[in-house]
């Protein structure tokens, strides 16, 4: 698959945040302008184009785009991929407390109330068959 700076653009942008992008060799610079948090951006920069993203600092952050192109994104694990937040840096609400991992890369926070029904009976799914076993 083939990224444009466009498609990451776009990307970013469905996900609330405004950035630019500065194209330099073979690097990509990536600067947060707007949007829920700086630090977040730097975990979804992360999910995006995996551990080839190096954080200079809040908000900014560099891209070894030849390194992308060759592994991908595949690695990475524990971010969500619509907040970016992780286990060390859950998000929290004062009613439902800390988010919890409705899938391997989304968390409760951000999930539809769909996606979490179908975590939660996948859950006892998995309940019943230790159930089963002991
Ligand atoms: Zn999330
Ligand atoms: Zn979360």
């Amino acid at each position: 698959m083939r990224v444009t700076i466009n498609d990451i653009k776009k990307h970013f942008k469905n996900l609330g945040y405004k950035i630019s992008l500065k194209l330099h060799h073979k690097s990509l610079l990536i600067q947060y302008k707007d949007g829920p948090d700086p630090h977040r951006l730097n975990n979804l920069a992360t999910y995006f184009f995996g551990y080839n993203t190096r954080v200079i600092n809040e908000g900014c952050c560099i891209v070894i785009l030849k390194k992308f192109i060759e592994i991908g994104h595949k690695e990475v694990k524990g971010i969500c991929n619509r907040c970016g937040c992780q286990e060390h840096d859950a998000c929290y609400d004062e009613q439902t407390g800390s988010c919890w991992w409705v899938e391997e890369d989304l968390c409760s926070a951000c999930a539809t109330p769909a996606e979490k029904e179908q975590a939660i009976e996948a859950m006892k799914e998995v309940n019943n068959n230790s159930k089963l076993l002991s």
